[in-house]
């Protein structure tokens, strides 16, 4: 199909979008059974009896699933229920020897919430949470093992899932992917899922209509099992076009389950879409309703830690940051540990620079992870110091940055083993300024006959000539009352 509208551009049409993610339960056991939960294992090698389907099991709950079911829930601003109830959602499916999945409908152990994303212009959007439940995962087929037979992998069968529901509340892919990257930070900052979408450990269904601004909501389709944030944009940008081209053409939107093509960046039929009477939902009867007292939910409560958003807020508040580099440091916990670590005593909005460009440019081209960082949050703090207190400028400390990435030396040692040390005596720069003048009286005319662009040529030519030490204050200072004004 061809595409006549450009990337992100919807014309008159809005986008709506309603996310379903499942995040594994950090756990090192099955929802329902003691088996392992491991990434990795051998096939079929964490499977017990009750996750194999057998006739006659006894599926028991994993306490550590309600704790963290009921944690996630409160960093996500939510109503914990103290009364939910597990129910069996009929399928047939060779990955799922059950004949069902347990998994919670009317009664979810979390209800309504809310979460703030942060978008790249530095604003913010509220989206809506419509509840979040406890399910088991299935099995997976493997077709590439045997030319002719498939087989199956049970080991996930039976993984812990808390399946988190937005509300319809997105209105473009940047928005969505910000979702998706808000509630990794907060299941990883709560320590309930461990976030890896390419473990699988997070995983999307991503829910995409069309609508003219101010209609009712389109008839929506639902893209299965995206794994990546970067495929959730590039999926509902080509959703959201393909339905635009289809109404515009004068057909209708079939709701339906779509698969994302990750080859070429389409979407495409997979089955029409069941509706929940279709899986014939009832209570499981080996299981009891789930109850707790509120006390439990306190008790949880307490042990919280501050979450992004918190963080966030507290990041601009306390140390003056913008919204844009507060988000971008509060993404990751051990990001924001590093920046507050290193701004301890220093500049912040200066720290906070160097730990978002410097230090994560340098750790990304080394391939290195910010743990891995060969400098430390109290080295970086220290470069940051000799910045302030004008030891060094700007431009020789990305040089001293450099050297202490591949050493293990501290900034004030490496400047002043390499003489790097700023120069502020005012007689000393003079004495440079006076040279640069005297071998450009052809510049100076130009300058005084009204080209004020080459103030700055005169400022690049005494720096240079200090080996870039000389502080450019002085320098500037010097050069307007030498030069007079243009
Ligand atoms: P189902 O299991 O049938 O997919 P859920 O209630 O689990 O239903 O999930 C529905 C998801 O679809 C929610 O994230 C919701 O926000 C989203 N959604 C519902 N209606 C629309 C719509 N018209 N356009 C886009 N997303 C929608
Ligand atoms: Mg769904």
């Amino acid at each position: 199909m061809a595409h006549a509208l450009l990337k992100g551009d919807t014309g008159e049409w809005e986008m709506v979008i309603g996310l379903e993610i499942h995040a594994q339960v950090l756990t090192k056991s099955k929802l329902f059974s003691g088996a392992a939960t491991d990434f990795g294992a051998a096939p079929n090698a964490q499977v017990s009896p009750i996750d194999a389907g057998m006739p006659g099991m006894l599926p028991v709950i994993n306490k550590l699933c309600v704790e963290h079911a009921v944690r996630t829930g409160l960093g996500l601003n939510a109503a914990i229920n103290l009364y939910s109830v597990f129910e069996r959602k009929n399928y047939f499916y060779p990955d799922l020897p059950q004949g069902y999945q347990i998994s919670q409908y009317a009664h979810p152990i979390v209800g309504n919430g809310h979460i703030e994303i942060d978008l790249a212009d530095g604003s913010s959007k509220t989206v809506g949470i419509e509840r979040l439940h406890l399910e088991q995962d299935a099995g997976k087929s493997l077709h590439d093992q045997h030319p002719s037979k498939s087989y199956v992998d049970l080991n996930r069968a039976g993984n812990p899932l808390m399946e988190i529901v937005s509300k319809p509340d997105m209105n473009s892919a940047e928005e969505a992917a910000a979702y998706v990257t808000k509630i990794r930070a907060i299941v990883r900052y709560l320590g309930t899922c461990d976030g890896n979408m390419d473990e699988g450990s997070m995983r999307c269904d991503v829910n995409v209509s069309v609508r003219k601004p101010g209609d009712a909501l389109g008839t929506r389709c639902e893209i299965k099992n995206v794994n990546s944030i970067r495929f959730v944009q590039q999926a509902i940008e080509y959703e959201a076009r393909r339905q635009i081209e289809v109404i515009e053409g004068g057909a209708k939107i079939v709701q339906e389950t779509r698969l994302f093509d990750t080859k070429n960046g389409t979407t495409r039929t997979m089955r029409s879409k069941e509706d929940a009477h279709d899986y014939r939902y009832f209570p499981d009867p080996d299981l009891l309703p789930l109850k707790f007292e509120q006390e439990f939910v306190e008790s949880i409560k307490k042990t919280l830690p501050e979450l992004p958003d918190a963080k966030k807020h507290r990041f601009m508040k306390d140390y003056g940051l913008s919204a844009a580099d507060a988000s971008a440091l509060i993404s990751e916990k051990p990001r924001a540990d590093y920046f507050e670590r290193a701004a301890k005593g220093r500049d912040a909005k200066l720290t906070a620079n160097w730990v978002l460009s410097e230090l994560l440019g340098a750790l990304n081209k080394a391939e290195k992870e910010l743990e891995q960082s060969p400098v430390t949050a109290e080295q970086l703090g220290g470069l940051v110091a000799l910045i302030s207190d004008n030891t060094i400028s700007g431009r020789i400390a990305k040089e001293v940055f450099a050297e202490m990435f591949v050493t293990d030396k501290s900034a004030t040692e490496i400047v002043a083993a390499k003489g790097l040390k700023q120069v502020t005596d005012v007689g000393a720069i003079e004495k440079i300024v006076d040279d640069v003048l005297r071998a450009n009286p052809d510049k100076i005319a130009e300058y005084k006959s009204g080209k004020d662009k080459l103030f700055g040529f005169f400022v690049g030519q005494v720096l240079k000539q200090s080996g870039g030490k000389a502080n450019p204050a002085i320098v500037n200072d010097l050069l307007k009352a030498k030069l007079g004004k243009g």
